[in-house]
């Protein structure tokens, strides 16, 4: 994830966040907080700085265990930036141009302002995920595309240097592939959302929290039944629910069956509460000890720079650069 607000919202937690926790048990898992790819659009570097220690510490608040899973800052590992260049070399301009996501934020910063970074990120992205031999990456559905954009390129990379790369997959949990703004649930809860009060940030108040699910968008029936083309925002509350209480959107259909949405948000309004609370008070915790976070990114960073490098030098290898004398 991005460090560039001071708070993840309800979006990145769902789609991304909750696979993060769960894979971690069972997998050799790397996660990072991806500073690098945050200055694609202006940042103000004191703030960059205060949001990457923020971004960690909602991580390990919401259940990364840092004991367990790789966890660090993507720039303290300098093979990223290194091994994106090479992908540069292998990507085509038509390629890149089609990636959606870097169409709609140049369409929304006028052409003149997107940067050339802006363009090339999903191969910096390629880079993070190929670095660590993954076998999957667990995202929502709007990294889908830069998923392909990355087996691409490492299919081609083994085409003409040799098998040097692991081709990952893709996993999304598709009952929270995507996450709906509150306010307008046409469109994904994001951090360039057009109205405040349409996000839930995991580091808003309770109160906050109860009063933008009080005042979420639904529509002029009172039947609260799951039907995302006909019934977005019910159905997104359906969905935020079935989340934070690990229980079946089925089973919370019927529990509020006749009760209209009044009942709805104030059991959705809770349950989100109960769920992000005490997330909330853990990354203030951890955010009151700098020292001791940075500890864990150092040494997250060093772990992840032994397999990072080791991959650095297969592909420097197969592309034919020669080692420096030592
Ligand atoms: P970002 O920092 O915006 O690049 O997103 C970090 C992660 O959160 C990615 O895996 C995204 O797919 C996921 N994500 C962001 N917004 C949403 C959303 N509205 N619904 C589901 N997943 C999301």
């Amino acid at each position: 994830m991005q460090p560039s607000a001071d708070s993840l919202h309800l979006g990145n937690y769902a789609g991304a966040l909750v696979q993060w926790i769960d894979m971690q048990k069972n997998h050799d898992a790397v996660y990072c907080v991806v500073d690098l790819h945050a200055i694609t659009v202006p940042q103000d570097p004191k703030q960059l700085a205060a949001n990457t220690r923020r971004t960690a510490a909602q991580y390990i608040a919401s259940g990364i265990d840092p004991e367990v899973s790789t966890l660090f800052v993507q720039s303290h590992v300098p093979a990223h930036s290194e091994l994106a260049w090479i992908l540069n070399t292998l990507t085509g301009f038509g390629e890149a141009s089609r990636m959606t996501q870097f169409k709609d934020k140049s369409q929304k910063q006028g052409s003149d302002n997107a940067t050339v970074g802006l363009f090339t990120y999903p191969i910096l992205q390629a880079a993070d995920i190929l670095l660590y031999d993954s076998a999957v990456v667990p995202v929502g559905e709007d990294q889908r595309q830069h998923i392909e954009l990355t087996r691409d390129i490492a299919e081609r990379f083994n085409q003409r240097f040799g098998k040097t790369l692991s081709v990952p997959e893709v996993r999304i949990l598709e009952a929270a592939a995507k996450i709906y703004d509150l306010q307008s649930p046409g469109a994904k809860m994001s951090k360039s959302g057009d109205s405040p009060a349409g996000i839930i940030w995991l580091m808003d108040e309770p109160s906050v929290i109860a009063k933008k699910v009080k005042s979420a968008v639904t529509d002029t029936d009172s039947e609260i039944r799951f039907d995302s083309e006909g019934k977005p925002g019910v159905s997104n509350l359906l969905t935020l629910l079935s989340l934070a209480t690990e229980q079946s959107v089925e089973s919370w259909q019927d529990q509020l069956a006749g009760g209209g949405y009044g009942a709805l948000k104030t059991q959705t309004a809770d349950a989100l509460v109960a769920l992000l609370e005490p997330i909330r008070v853990r990354t203030h915790e951890l955010l009151s000890d700098v020292a001791e976070l940075d500890r864990i990114l150092g040494a997250g960073a060093a772990k992840a720079s032994v397999i990072a490098e080791a991959t650095l030098a297969r592909v420097h290898d197969a592309v034919g650069f020669i080692k420096p004398l030592r």
